[in-house]
């Protein structure tokens, strides 16, 4: 239960009640900012059809202008006059929308070039998340939003993330608690014969393979996802992984390293933080990192875990943070 009142000292962070959400609809209707809750990160959102309301995201965000966005919208047949449908992309949106699956296809030419990094596709999905539907709904328009951090920092996952990352360069914050998974959708290119996985995340390989021919491990072209070239995910202390045998990165001072991960790590760290399963692994993740750079010690030892499914998606974000 929310209580108004309760935010009135918190600037722009906004409890998710209807006159909020009716402003923030209104916001990005003018052309402005609003970072809102998904099911996987907060995102900083604006019409993704006006390009200079999309720069000013690229702008807060400082995010490198051929990292194209993700376009939220309300449904399929919205998806569909964005970009070029095809039978297995839409067969997708039907078992995994809403949800964190994002679908890159062939755009249409009212989606602006600076919304989709000068690239003749575009990704979109529909989230899982009562207020960014109610708000995706409210506008009529496509919500261009990428991860509401500064680019290259760990993606925020409450509110109060977001506005110690981005502040006043962001109209409306509106709070809709943790997110609920913890790391970033699922991105897929829909564009060939078999489709191409360019970032795991909530959807998994397994349950992309029930439906689709899914290309194999690695042979995806990343350059595909541009995203996927610029660091990303990293705190601001530096991020060794604990993986197989490797004890040896447990061998500076005690004290001068802290610890997140599923396995007990040796005597010696500053603080540590133990997950008990891999989705809670996901959840904490990038919460963690933020909390864990503030500990005082120098570096973050990060268990790199085993297992399929969302372990694919912890261990893809754990290599970029670590700049690896
Ligand atoms: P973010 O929303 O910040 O988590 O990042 C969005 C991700 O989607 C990035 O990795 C982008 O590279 C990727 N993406 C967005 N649009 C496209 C596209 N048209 N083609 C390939 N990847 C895309
Ligand atoms: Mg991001």
């Amino acid at each position: 239960m929310y209580l108004s009142s309760s935010y009135g000292e918190m600037g722009n962070i906004f409890a998710p009640t209807r006159d909020t959400l009716s402003k923030a609809a209104e916001t990005i209707k003018n052309g402005g900012l609003v970072a809102f809750p998904t099911e996987t990160v907060y995102g900083l959102g604006a019409n993704a059809l006006d390009a200079a309301a999309v720069r000013k995201i690229f702008d807060a965000k400082g995010r490198p202008q051929d990292n194209p966005l993700i376009l939220h919208v309300a449904n399929i047949r919205e998806a569909s006059l964005y970009a070029d449908m095809n039978p297995s992309a839409e067969l997708l949106m039907q078992h995994f929308w809403p949800g964190p699956l994002t679908i890159v296809l062939y755009s249409s030419d009212i989606v602006p070039l600076v919304t989709r990094g000068n690239l003749e596709t575009v990704a979109l999905r529909v989230p899982m998340n009562y207020i960014a539907l109610e708000l995706i709904h409210a506008t009529g328009l496509p919500i261009a939003a990428p991860s509401a951090n500064r680019s290259g920092r760990p993606s925020p996952t409450n509110a109060e993330t977001v506005r110690n990352d981005l502040g006043s360069a962001v109209d409306m914050i509106i709070d809709g608690g943790a997110s609920s998974i913890g790391v970033e959708s699922t991105v897929i290119d829909a564009t060939g014969k078999k489709i191409a996985i360019l970032r795991p995340g909530g959807v998994t390989r397994e349950m992309l393979e029930h439906i689709v021919d899914v290309e194999a491990e690695g042979s995806s072209n990343h350059a595909r996802s541009p995203g996927t070239r610029h660091k990303h995910y990293a705190p601001s202390i530096g991020v060794s992984l604990w993986q197989n045998d490797n004890f040896e990165i447990f061998s500076e001072p005690a004290g001068s390293w802290c610890y997140l991960g599923m396995r007990q790590p040796p005597e010696g760290s500053a603080a540590q933080i133990i997950f008990h399963s891999l989705g809670e692994y996901a959840h904490e993740l990038f919460h963690a990192l933020r909390k864990l750079e503030r500990c005082g010690a120098k570096r973050i030892i990060a268990d790199l875990p085993e297992g399929d499914g969302i372990g694919e998606a912890i261990r893809n974000r754990l290599i970029r943070a670590a700049g690896c």
